[in-house]
């Protein structure tokens, strides 16, 4: 206790009821919600097991853990404290057999789900130039979010009638037949079940006396409504977050329910400890900027050490070496080369920094680059173990059968699946039945195929998962293909995959919760990031990667009017739009404790081939508090100031007043009407023209 301040102090001892920290950056959030858990445990007694303590990444989970395991001797025991997916996870491995799902249900990430729209569009015949996979899912989303539950309840009765598009009911049906859930829909079936199974609703809301969420600013609304049911026995709900650091609307977060929360505590947390006052000097006026925000200033008592740096390059390879000088340079004055990080709007920005980087030799690591599960070798991994687990996953099936080769085209594949269908069964089945009793009913190199899996299979329950793949990667033939591939980098990341198995071992061993099931049912929801651990390497990430974290220095790069803020973020949402990206670079500055460069360079953008000027948000920060290398020339500024002008002129007047329903206004094509409504969100609204509605922008309308 005593590493708090009193406000601080005030956050942890408030246990009961609804309890709200609202914060800035850096002002102890993420340390408050650990003392509290620590409290809970050490001086109300309250068992780990019966605390819910939610983060926004599997890394900050992995981190709270950690800090906590410092405090509670019974912290390591702690399986709560984990994101709202895992969470899911974790519920629905005891739930889901209510609708009629088993519990070793598959978790598929976005690949996979792109694997299962290829095949439902190639079905239908939906031409792939026309819809991308990635389009495909997204009317699918659409499609489940706007009714969860008849989506669910269709998986419990297929077949039900809809107005749901055939191939969108096929894409369904394929997850169904395998048990397989989306990330998506991990919170739905969790909600449907806590909605219609009053038993279950009870045993949860029962178990979870104390519910903590940091960063709750992006929660969405779902997730809130997961956090409402939860809390009802109880009525012990701790909300952290700062909505200056909310950056997820895009994806569907609402920070205004966190905002207009009602809460029985209301706890402000305003010193920063984290940052020097000079890197703090650039974040506060820069959030100063946005109207539609909560007028709150952090302090620090820290001392300056050194000026923040707004640095101009001459080209992107300038700014990048700039970058990796400054980061040798501090190597060799002796600064571990974590405590740097560089922190970018796109994730396409790090390569020409990671060239400066190897050229000088410095180790580094790009955080969320492929996605570390998604890489080919580990899903085929993967896929066998998944096999292993189920006979009824069809899509490990069909990656695996024919890798390394066994002969067995598409061509084969396809009667396969024909055959599968007809008798209903999953695909290695119809393979086995095929192969008779004795095999012969296949080529040799199939009844090898078969043979290992039902070896594995036997070996499964007895062995360690990482024994369990070790052998299995020598038996299949996958180790010696990647071998003679003399593909390297794919064997380190096996032994790095091996590494994680061994990880999950250690830590669930007390749990007898190390199956296999459930480890492949955990790691779905990882992410490259969460493997890398603490090692010597400069950080590279997007702005989105580095919520929450902190680092010694701090690069912003690439601030460069258009890309950051992005001009298609504004164009889409406007207003919205352009708050969020400004929340975008608080977040980022605020990363820094004790020194920051802001950087971006001359040249042209990729899109449109107009000339690069600086970022606005540099503007934004007062003269005098940043020390400006590189000479930009004030004609550049100039530049910068025209195109937002240019921007702000194509959306029409940005800060428009609103016109109130029944003022008449009039359109180029659809006459006079009168408007109905407004949606803020997008800026949009309702008029009725006669017997039509439309939803248009203000900037088509003139009132009469
Ligand atoms: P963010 O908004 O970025 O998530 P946060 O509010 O969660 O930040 P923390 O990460 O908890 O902030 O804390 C920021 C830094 O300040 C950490 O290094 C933490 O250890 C330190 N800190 C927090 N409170 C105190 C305190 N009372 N005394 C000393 N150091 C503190
Ligand atoms: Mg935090």
């Amino acid at each position: 206790m005593a590493e708090l301040n009193k406000n601080q102090l005030k956050a942890v001892e408030a246990t009961e009821g609804k309890v709200r920290v609202v914060a800035g950056a850096g002002s102890g959030k993420t340390r408050v919600l650990a003392h509290r858990f620590a409290f809970l445990v050490n001086e109300l007694g309250i068992s780990p097991g019966n605390i819910l303590c939610l983060t926004f990444t599997n890394k900050a989970a992995q981190e709270m853990k950690r800090r906590i395991a410092r405090m509670v001797d019974r912290g390591s025991i702690n399986d709560f404290v984990c994101t709202i997916h895992s969470f899911c996870v974790k519920f629905l491995r005891r739930e889901i057999y209510r609708i009629g799902y088993p519990k070793t249900f598959l978790v598929i990430d976005e690949e996979d789900c792109r694997q299962l729209a290829r095949q439902a569009m190639q079905e239908f015949g939906i031409d792939r130039k026309k819809t991308t996979a990635e389009r495909f899912l997204k009317q699918v989303a659409g499609f489940k979010g706007m009714a969860p539950d008849d989506y669910i309840l269709r998986h419990i009765m297929p077949g039900s009638s809809s107005d749901c598009p055939d191939a969108i009911v096929r894409y369904i049906r394929l997850q169904l037949k395998q048990y397989a859930l989306d990330y998506d829909d991990l919170l739905y079936f969790t909600l449907f079940i806590l909605n219609h199974f009053p038993d279950a609703r009870e045993y949860w809301t029962d178990r979870l006396n104390y519910i903590m969420v940091d960063e709750v600013q992006d929660c969405s609304g779902d997730d809130w409504k997961l956090l409402n049911i939860l809390k009802e026995r109880h009525g012990n709900l701790f909300v952290v977050g700062d909505p200056d650091q909310a950056i997820y609307e895009w994806r569907g977060a609402c920070p205004r329910i966190f905002v207009d929360f009602k809460a029985n505590t209301d706890v402000i947390l305003d010193e920063n400890y984290r940052s020097t006052p000079d890197i703090l000097n650039v974040a506060n006026p820069i959030i100063a900027n946005n109207a539609n925000r909560v007028k709150k200033e952090l302090y620090t008592r820290a001392l300056n050490e050194r000026q923040a740096v707004y640095h101009h390059a001459k080209s992107e390879r300038d700014e990048a070496d700039m970058i990796a000088d400054r980061i040798e340079k501090g190597i060799k004055e002796g600064a571990a080369a974590n405590s740097f990080a560089v922190l970018y709007r796109t994730s396409f920005a790090s390569r020409l920094i990671e060239q400066a980087l190897l050229r000088r030799q410095i180790p580094y690591t790009v955080w969320g680059g492929v996605r570390f599960f998604e890489r080919r070798e580990i899903k085929d991994v993967i896929s066998y173990l998944r096999l292993i687990a189920s006979d009824a996953d069809d899509m490990a099936f069909m990656r695996i059968v024919n890798v390394p080769s066994r002969k067995f085209g598409s061509k084969s594949l396809e009667s396969l699946t024909a055959l599968a269908e007809t008798n209903g069964t999953p695909l290695f089945t119809t393979l086995r039945e095929a192969a008779g009793e004795d095999g012969s009913g296949v080529k040799p190199a199939l009844r090898a195929f078969i043979t290992l899996i039902e070896e594995a299979r036997r070996r499964a329950p007895i062995m360690k998962i990482s024994e369990l793949t070790d052998w299995m990667l020598k038996e299949s033939g996958l180790e010696s293909l990647y071998r003679n591939d003399e593909e390297e980098e794919r064997l380190e990341n096996l032994s790095e995959l091996i590494n994680s198995m061994k990880e999950f071992e250690a830590t669930r061993f007390e749990e007898g919760e190390a199956d296999l099931t459930s480890y492949l049912q955990e790691i779905s929801l990882y992410v490259n990031s969460d493997l890398e651990d603490v090692k010597e390497k400069v950080k590279l990430m997007t702005i989105h990667q580095s919520k929450g974290l902190e680092f010694d220095t701090v690069f912003v790069a690439g601030l460069t009017e258009g890309i950051f803020p992005s001009h298609r973020t504004i164009r889409e949402r406007r207003k919205d739009g352009e708050e969020e990206e400004r929340r975008l670079m608080y977040v980022a500055v605020t990363r820094a404790m004790r020194m920051l460069y802001l950087s971006e360079s001359e040249g042209y953008l990729n899109d449109t081939g107009a000339l690069k000027y600086p970022s606005r948000f540099i503007s934004e920060v007062p003269d005098g508090i940043l020390a400006v290398e590189g000479n930009p020339d004030p004609s550049l500024f100039e530049g910068t100031r025209s195109m937002v002008n240019m921007v702000n002129g194509e959306l029409g007047d940005m800060a428009e007043e609103v016109m109130t329903a029944g003022t008449a206004v009039s359109h180029r094509v659809f006459g006079q009407g009168i408007v109905e409504s407004y949606d803020p969100a997008s800026k949009s609204y309702r008029v009725r023209f006669g017997e039509n509605v439309r939803n248009l922008i203000a900037r088509v309308l003139t009132k009469l």
